[in-house]
């Protein structure tokens, strides 16, 4: 495989090397036990560096308050990695002249921006503690090595790309990759590791055009480097602004520092490199009007200030959109199943605490499948929007409304009683039965539905074994009890106590949609009854009561008006059904009831000889478990409502 260009640079003969007494203090700090004064030995056996070394510990940008005469001292007053990091930098100024002496690279933009930006980033670095200011001085001061490398390896095909991105430092990366093959990111990383530099700083070099793709051990001193890069540009860009704005937003969003801090680090790094250029004996070109660029760039601090309240702003209102998202249903905008978990636990451990009842009501709505059947899935959402408007407005400032999935809904009410709480469930099934669903106005013309719900209530009393002061135990005689008002018939209201007693709410009187019939079955055969009770119970409309002889029959007949229809059996053991229809009328000729006679087979005969006898029809018993529809519809309309129910 041919080498890539990235490995061509790096194979180059006149590539840049760190200068001997560099690589020496590496190797020795790298050392634990080191001694101070094998170090200090090691910087004065290079009286040059010596002399460049105290000159800028002495300078103002360490701030010494005395002189500092030797390089030991100046360990112990500035620590050893003050020292390190200087001699490191006046190594690499040294190397840079080897590279860049008398070709068209342009090294004072290059010092320009490495000392503006190690000043910067060290002024950051003091500001956050974030990282070791020198490492981080170091860390920016070295971020560009690889253009030295690249300057080396390619001279004029290098300067080509370096001038074609002039000063705009943040572009040159990408256009060495598409002109070049390789960036000085890259080339500079792996140098870094050629020469064995710690770790973190070969991280500030290869990543600092990408701080966010740092390794977590060197994040911190990667954005810290990779700020002052941005500060740098700020302060020596012809058009500071978007730079300035760079810093600002990303000092703000990786260290929390506020727009004044900001401006503070821009001026010090801008006062430290002017300091740096002297000592370091660089040329950094003209200092800049770094008033002017923090006045002009008020405007773009305050642009950037409103692009970050807006930021934040938008970001609020996702948090907002995706927290309501986690406790709210998307289609009905009731609180969602999770919620109604959380609102359940937390209200009973209130109510307990406080000795106070909790009730939960369940509410499922009946034969919802054939809405979504018969008229479609988006009839079947606008019917559960309709009814979660519906039961919200009634149950708005009682309790917590959710939705518990599908077509059923839960009213959480601290504080209510068994008596409380069945008298909402009635509310609440009334709210929905009470007019129908015109479904126009969610844009389904034409289609009017009559709904009903079945609702279940359960309580949990004060006095209640603790056992049973679950958020379990509640929900599951909720449940049981809508399943017993769906066996009752649903459109009902159904409870169950903390005894686990089960009862019916007596439903309002004056619904027209639900005129009752009280139907009498007089049947002997205990299957019958209940095929027939079963499906008579489908239908709100029947109140089925059942006996199994003929003097039970009499007996419940004998009071007036108790019933709207019998439905009679023609074989009760011993008897003929028809005789006893035949006695009763005749005992009680005004009698309001209207008769049916059931068999399981039917002949012309027998329908004449039932008719003769004062029944108004015969039906076939079969007809309650196969045809059981059309066989209900009949005996309704056979049943005339009764004054009690009008
Ligand atoms: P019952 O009276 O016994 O409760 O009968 P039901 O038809 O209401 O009950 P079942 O559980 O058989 O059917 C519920 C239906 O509700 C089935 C399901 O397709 C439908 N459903 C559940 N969630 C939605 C929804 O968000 N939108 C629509 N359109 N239908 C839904
Ligand atoms: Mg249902
Ligand atoms: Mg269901």
């Amino acid at each position: 495989m041919p080498p890539s260009p990235t490995e061509r640079v790096l194979a180059c003969q006149t590539l840049p090397s760190l200068p001997a007494v560099a690589i020496k203090v590496l190797e020795l700090t790298r050392d634990p036990q080191v001694s101070i004064a094998r170090i200090a030995q090691t910087v004065q056996n290079d009286p040059a560096l010596t002399t460049k070394v105290l000159r800028t510990i002495n300078s103002s940008f360490y701030g010494l308050t005395t002189p500092c005469p030797n390089v030991s001292r100046a360990m112990t007053l500035l620590g050893l990695n003050t020292v390190k990091s200087i001699v490191l930098s006046f190594s690499l100024v040294d190397m840079s002249r080897t590279v860049g002496g008398g070709e068209p690279f342009d090294l004072t933009g290059y010092w320009r921006r490495a000392i503006y930006s190690a000043a910067a980033a060290r002024a950051l670095a003091l500001a956050t503690r974030a990282c070791d200011p020198d490492d981080a001085f170091v860390g920016a001061l070295i971020q560009d090595v690889g253009m030295l490398a690249g300057f080396a390896a390619l001279r004029g095909d290098y300067t080509r790309v370096t001038s074609a991105v002039g000063l705009d430092h943040d572009a040159l990366a990408a256009l060495e990759r598409s002109e070049l093959g390789f960036d000085h990111a890259r080339v500079g990383g792996m140098l870094a590791q050629r020469w064995k530099l710690p770790p973190e700083l070969a991280d500030c070099i290869a990543h600092h055009h990408h701080p966010e793709a740092a390794p977590p051990r060197s994040e911190s001193i990667v954005r810290t480097v990779a700020l002052g890069g941005y500060a740098a540009g700020a302060l020596t860009h012809p058009e500071p602004k978007p730079k300035l704005g760079s810093f600002i937003v990303s000092a703000r969003k990786w260290f929390g520092i506020d727009q004044a801090a900001a401006r503070e680090i821009i001026e010090a790094g801008a006062r430290g490199a002017r300091e740096l250029t002297k000592t370091m004996d660089v040329t950094t070109g003209d200092p800049p009007d770094v008033a002017a660029i923090l006045l002009d760039a008020n405007e773009q601090i305050a642009a950037t200030q409103e692009a970050l309240a807006e930021e934040q702003a938008a970001l609020r209102r996702t948090n907002e959109e995706l927290s309501k998202r986690a406790t709210t249903d998307g289609l009905t905008g009731l609180f969602n199943r999770a919620s109604y978990d959380r609102e359940l636990h937390e209200s009973m451990k209130r109510c307990k605490a406080a000795g106070q009842p909790i009730s939960v009501i369940f509410l499922d709505a009946d034969k919802f499948k054939s809405v979504n059947d018969q008229f479609g899935h988006q009839a079947g959402d606008a019917v559960l929007i309709e009814t979660a408007k519906r039961l919200r407005e009634v149950s708005e400032k009682i309790g917590t409304l959710c939705r518990y999935g599908g077509e059923e809904f839960v009213l959480v009410i601290p504080g209510a009683s068994l008596d409380k709480a069945r008298k909402v469930g009635e509310l609440l099934r009334v709210a929905i039965e009470r007019r129908p669903f015109d479904l126009a106005a969610y844009d389904i013309p034409g289609v009017v539905l009559q709904r009903t719900i079945s609702v279940g209530v359960a309580t949990c009393e004060p006095g209640a074994p603790s056992g049973q002061w679950t958020p379990e135990h509640l929900t599951h005689h909720a449940d049981e009890a809508v399943y017993a008002a769906k066996q009752a018939g649903r459109n009902c209201v159904q409870w169950k106590d903390t005894q686990g007693i089960l009862g019916a709410v007596e439903t309002s009187a004056g619904i027209p949609t639900a005129t009752p019939r009280r139907v009498l079955v007089v049947d002997d055969d205990p299957f019958s009854i209940r095929i027939i009770e079963t499906a008579m119970r489908s239908r709100r409309e029947f109140i089925v009561t059942a006996v199994m002889s003929r003097e039970e029959a009499l007996a419940a007949l004998a009071a007036p008006a108790t019933f709207d229809l019998v439905l009679m059996d023609r074989n009760l053991g011993s008897v003929s059904g028809i005789d006893v229809i035949r006695e009763v009328r005749a005992s009680r000729p005004s009698t309001e009831a209207v008769f049916v006679l059931m068999s399981g087979r039917t002949s012309p005969r027998v329908c004449a000889e039932a008719t003769a006898a004062g029944a108004a029809a015969f039906i076939d018993k079969l007809d309650f478990s196969t045809n059981t529809a059309a066989c209900l519809d009949r005996l309704l309309s056979l049943a005339r409502p009764t004054a009690m129910a009008a």
